[in-house]
């Protein structure tokens, strides 16, 4: 991470340079995504003009509780409205993401623009299309780069308790409260200046994790009974989801997150997928364990990428092609599982 690389950005948001930013992440927003979004809105709001958060997709029910939620764009909803905005702008900040690719067709609008762009992100391989870099892929979580940039230049006070509790969110979710290899020391550390700043880990928790509606516990529970199925000599556990199956749970976007760690729970198990056909086309979520670099292999096979132990992927074919297609092409990993 080189926070001096941002000093002229900093002088220029100090000297009044921008009036108009845009903030934007990836695609089917999650809780670090919107957490450090809105986060870093809650801050650049008394610095900049005008600030406007636009996500490319909608996202879960359970995120739109975050402070400054209610002055959202959806790209998808209103196009006209946001790439006007977009090209306005003199600043970009691009936050969980670092290929324009991951925000679909808004991503050709923001390369465009003539804004200057800066890509806050923890993800591996960056595209360069940004003035202004804050890229690690070992930090924990973009809520957790944003919380840096936030105390470096300006100091802990100028986290407010909004702000802290968005980056606490982001901090939260990404490191699988706490238990992903991402946490270090330093995570612990952040999170207990957020908490200074006013978040309210209880409240913050309940709001993301307590919040199933009836039919998606019985979706997890249908996946459990009926869907979980175990490879033992892969140390592997699968779940894939028709379009049927989807109506039959009158699935929501945020309705299966979580379901891949499902599989990863087992005894024994180090890789876990979720494939599910999304009609438009069949998304994939990988989850694994140890250095099993799961980007690797989501990247390979399935047109993705991600973080070595969380990556995604997405395909064109029917479902049962690509259910298939990780079926013989997972055999080729035998080794390196069984050795983790
Ligand atoms: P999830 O399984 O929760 O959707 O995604 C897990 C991780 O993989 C996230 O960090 C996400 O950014 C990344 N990811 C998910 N889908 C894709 C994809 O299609 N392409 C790439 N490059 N990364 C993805
Ligand atoms: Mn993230």
């Amino acid at each position: 991470m080189r926070l001096d690389t941002l000093a002229p950005l900093i002088e220029n948001l100090q000297s009044g340079k921008y009036r108009k930013a845009v903030i934007t992440t990836h695609h089917k927003p999650d809780g670090d995504a919107m957490g450090s979004s809105l986060g870093l809105y809650a801050f650049l709001k008394h610095h900049v003009h005008e600030v406007q958060v636009i996500a490319p997709t909608d996202y879960a029910d359970f995120l739109h509780w975050l402070p400054g939620n209610e002055t959202v764009l959806i790209y998808e909803e209103k196009e006209a409205e946001c790439r006007a905005i977009t090209e306005e702008a003199d600043l970009i900040f691009c936050l969980d993401f670092n290929r324009l690719s991951r925000i679909n067709e808004y991503g050709e609008i923001v390369r465009n623009a003539r804004g200057e762009k800066v890509m806050i992100d923890h993800h591996l391989e960056p595209e360069h299309f940004q003035q202004y870099a804050l890229w690690d892929p070992k930090s924990s979580s973009t809520a957790e780069l944003v919380f840096h940039l936030i105390k470096h230049y300006f100091g802990l006070e100028n986290i407010s308790k909004d702000c802290a509790t968005c980056l606490y969110t982001g901090l939260m979710t990404d490191t699988g409260n706490f238990q992903y290899s991402n946490t270090n020391s330093l995570t612990h550390l952040i999170a207990a200046d957020l908490l200074e700043q006013g978040a309210d880990h209880v409240g913050i928790h309940e709001r993301i994790y307590d919040v199933f509606t009836p039919n998606r516990t019985k979706l997890f529970g249908y996946c459990m009974l009926h869907k979980l199925e175990v490879l033992p000599e892969l140390r592997t556990a699968l779940i894939y989801l028709t379009k049927e199956e989807l109506e039959q749970f009158d699935v929501k976007t945020g309705d299966t997150e979580g379901l891949v760690n499902l599989g990863l729970g087992l005894k024994g198990i180090v890789l876990s997928v979720l494939i599910i056909d999304r009609t438009k086309m069949v998304k994939m979520s990988f989850r694994s364990k140890g250095d099993f670099a799961v980007n690797e292999y989501a990247s390979r096979y399935f047109n993705g990428g991600g973080h070595r132990n969380a990556s995604g992927g997405a395909s064109d074919e029917p479902l049962e092609r690509v259910v298939q297609k990780f079926r013989d092409t997972i055999k080729d990993y035998k080794e390196a599982l069984l050795a983790i």
